[in-house]
C-alpha cells in the first residue's frame, strides 16, 4: 500500500479556505450569497444554500425538490457534476496540484491533516470532560440541598421546630450554581428549592 496516497482528510485539509475557487474552477456556479438560491446542480428557485463556513468546509444543503441533500465540497461536485466521490476527490487534488506533489509535499499535507484531526479530537474530549464536570457539580449541589433538608428534619425531630434555616447566602449560592450548571448542561432536571427550603 502506498502510504503517501492522499485521501479525503488530506485533500480536505489542503482545500480548506479555498472551496469557492476550487468549485468555480471545476465548473460549479457558486452563488455569491449564503442565502437561499437556485441549486447549481438541480435548479429550482431557492432550494440551495451554502453553509456559513462554506469557504472553509465546502459545506452546503439542497432541498433537491423534496430530495434533501447536504455535504462537503466533494459531495457538491458529485451533486452538480454527477461525479462519484472518488472522482470529485481526484479532481480537487488535481486542481490543487496535489496529484503530482512530491513525497515531501504529500508528507507535509498528511502531517497537517493529522494535526487538524488531533485538534478536533482534543476539542471533543474537552467537551465530554466539561459535561462530566457539570454533572458532578449538579450531584454536589443535590447533596448540599439534601444535607440542608436532613439538618431541618433532625431539628424538627428534636425540637419540634426548625431552629436553623438555611441562610439566604446558602440558598442564593446554591441557586446561582444550579443556574450556571443548567445553562451549560441543558436537559437535566434542576433542584426544586421550594421543597428543599
Ligand atoms: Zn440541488
Amino acid at each position: 500500500m502506498d502510504n503517501n496516497r492522499l485521501g479525503f482528510a488530506d485533500v480536505r485539509t489542503a482545500a480548506a479556505g479555498r472551496w469557492e475557487t476550487i468549485h468555480r474552477a471545476l465548473g460549479v456556479s457558486i452563488p455569491n450569497t449564503t442565502k437561499h438560491t437556485a441549486c447549481p446542480g438541480c435548479g429550482g428557485k431557492d432550494r440551495f444554500r451554502l453553509d456559513k463556513d462554506y469557504q472553509q468546509s465546502g459545506r452546503w444543503i439542497c432541498g433537491g425538490g423534496g430530495d434533501f441533500q447536504q455535504g462537503d465540497g466533494f459531495a457538491l461536485l458529485a451533486h452538480v457534476q454527477g461525479w462519484t466521490l472518488a472522482e470529485s476527490l481526484r479532481a480537487v487534488a488535481d486542481h490543487l496540484g496535489l496529484t503530482h506533489a512530491s513525497d515531501f509535499e504529500r508528507q507535509q499535507i498528511k502531517r497537517k491533516a493529522a494535526e487538524q484531526s488531533a485538534k478536533l479530537e482534543a476539542a471533543a474530549r474537552a467537551k465530554e470532560e466539561q459535561a462530566r464536570t457539570d454533572s458532578n457539580l449538579l450531584a454536589m449541589l443535590e447533596n448540599l440541598i439534601d444535607s440542608i433538608k436532613h439538618r431541618q428534619h433532625l431539628q424538627r425531630a428534636v425540637n419540634g421546630v426548625v431552629t436553623v434555616s438555611p441562610t439566604t447566602g446558602e440558598i442564593e449560592a446554591a441557586q446561582e450554581l444550579n443556574a450556571a450548571i443548567l445553562e451549560n448542561y441543558a436537559g437535566k432536571q434542576g433542584v426544586d428549592y421550594d421543597r428543599a427550603a
